[in-house]
């Protein structure tokens, strides 16, 4: 059985005990590569999103399905960043940045499902 590199546009076959062929691994390693949340597949980390992604999010972002789903998520989000604050305090400073930039994003997309 062959295995692809995990990369979102490569298609390199690589061994099974692999993740990214060997020039994807490299960038995985200097942290120029992270997972895509949607697809699961690797992509650059200064982008969102890999690019396959991008592209169906922008068709589909504005329909009212989207806003919807949006919603729901972001009540799940708040209601664990209410449950998990109260121990932040204790958390080293990593962990707390990590609630404290989840806590920015919500609010960011709030925002943005204000104005839309
Ligand atoms: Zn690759
Ligand atoms: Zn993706």
């Amino acid at each position: 059985m062959s295995n692809q590199c995990k990369f979102w546009d490569c298609f390199e076959n690589i061994s099974p005990v692999h993740t990214f062929c060997g020039d994807h691994f490299e960038w995985v390693e200097t942290g120029e590569i992270d997972e895509c949340p949607i697809c699961k597949r690797g992509k650059f980390s200064k982008y969102d999103l890999c690019t396959d992604c991008d592209n169906k999010s922008a068709e589909v972002v504005n329909s009212s399905q989207t806003k919807l789903a949006t919603i729901h998520l972001l009540a799940a989000v708040d209601d664990l960043i209410l449950m998990t604050k109260p121990d932040a305090s204790n958390w080293p400073v990593g962990k707390r940045k990590q609630l404290n930039h989840l806590e920015k994003m919500a609010n960011e997309v709030r925002n943005e499902l204000r104005s839309s």
